[in-house]
């Protein structure tokens, strides 16, 4: 399976408060370990993509979410969008590349350079709704992409499959009313963000999970909410929000998985690809805090992504 792996370099000019989990060092940790198991030498893309274009980002968010970002952002030190999500000087660089990144990945899948990517960028993206960045994201760089893959490619049906331990929320308000796009989202309940209430059109898929889930009842709950709406979809593309926080080790969330159950997880995945979507899957990195289980937990991802 051609695998392509993206990183930007732009990625750490985004910077909140010392000792912030959402940090640099979380990239840094991540390329480690692709460079050590050797996955990077043959899967890490040469070039960093170019910043994400307006025509791109206006696609899900008006002018006027751009034009507040950049009047809030600081010439030095840190302005606060919410009470955990700072604005830096560097911060819309980094999103901008972060989802120009993920643009990239789908130009390259869709054009056929290469069946899968795998996006290792930050700041993360799907907590950030049309109009309200939120939850250490600026920017809903899969939602830009899935977006790219509808109106530049002609596509009709995209699915993005969400396994965060937080809800993708800001992915679910963008695409409530678009039902081309298919999002699953497993999560944590009751947890932030706590945005998502009522009924939900058949296209958003909730799949909440009590405190301490572990193995095999998160397995169990995919295989019921995932697999038969996957199904019925029959997606041409898949979009992975790939956050690691569910895993049992991560600092912020209370989920007990391992790195073994994100390799079922995109095994799984990649088995509804190749059904649905002619292999073609973009993953992007959001959540994951504890630095050794993230890199654990990327390595198996990349790995059975690139079908190793
Ligand atoms: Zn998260």
């Amino acid at each position: 399976m051609r695998t392509a792996l993206l990183q930007h370099p732009d990625s750490a000019c985004h910077v909140m408060q010392p000792r912030h989990p959402e940090a640099p060092s979380r990239i840094e940790a991540v390329l480690e370990r692709l460079q050590a198991s050797g996955l990077a030498a043959d899967l890490l893309h040469p070039d960093p993509a170019a910043p994400v274009s307006n025509e791109d980002l206006a696609r899900v968010h008006p002018a006027e979410h751009l034009a507040l970002l950049e009047r809030l952002t600081p010439e030095s030190g840190l302005a606060p969008v919410d009470a955990d999500t700072f604005i830096a000087p560097g911060t819309l660089t980094a999103a901008r590349a972060a989802a120009g990144t993920a643009v990239a990945a789908v130009d390259g899948v869709l054009g056929g350079d290469y069946e899968r990517a795998f996006c290792a960028v930050r700041p993360p993206g799907h907590h950030a709704e049309t109009r309200l960045a939120m939850g250490f994201c600026f920017f809903n760089s899969i939602a830009i992409a899935a977006r790219r893959a509808l109106e530049v490619y002609g596509l009709e049906r995209v699915a993005i499959l969400d396994f965060d331990v937080h809800h993708g929320n800001g992915t679910a308000e963008i695409f409530r009313d678009d039902p081309r796009v298919l999002v699953c989202s497993s999560f944590q309940h009751p947890f932030y963000p706590e945005r998502m209430k009522g009924p939900m059109p058949a296209h958003i898929v909730l799949t909440p999970l009590a405190a301490g889930t572990r193995s095999s009842a998160f397995r169990q709950a995919i295989e019921r909410d995932w697999i038969p709406t996957l199904e019925t979809q029959r997606p041409q593309l898949i979009l992975v929000s790939a956050g690691f926080d569910a895993h049992r080790d991560d600092p912020l969330g209370g989920l007990a998985l391992t790195s073994d159950d994100f390799r079922w997880v995109t095994d799984l995945i990649a088995a509804a690809a190749h059904d649905y979507a002619e292999d073609r899957i973009v993953a992007l990195l959001e959540g994951g805090y504890d630095l050794e289980a993230l890199a654990d937990s990327v390595e198996v991802h990349v790995a059975a992504l690139a079908g190793r």
